[in-house]
């Protein structure tokens, strides 16, 4: 069992988000009809203010909503 016993996410150092996107290079795949993952690239940029730095952490549900990303003590950041 090579599965890791915690979850990690990734977020954004500068404005904490979890809303991440990285390179990565797909070819299509004629027999599954998707786009299958060729490779993934060490490129990573937040998708909400644009910084590189970017870091991994344990993840807890506490601490994070799967689609709002909402953080503990920075959670009043409004979406305009
Ligand atoms: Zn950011």
């Amino acid at each position: 069992m090579t599965k890791p016993a915690t979850k990690i996410e990734i977020y954004c150092e500068e404005c904490g988000s979890v809303n991440i996107t990285r390179d990565a290079c797909a070819s299509w795949d004629v027999l599954t009809q998707q786009w299958e993952f060729v490779d993934v690239y060490d490129y990573m940029s937040c998708a909400d203010c644009g910084s590189e730095c970017i870091e991994e952490r344990e993840y807890h549900k506490r601490t994070a909503h799967p689609l709002h990303g909402l953080w503990d003590g920075n959670s009043a950041e409004t979406l305009d």
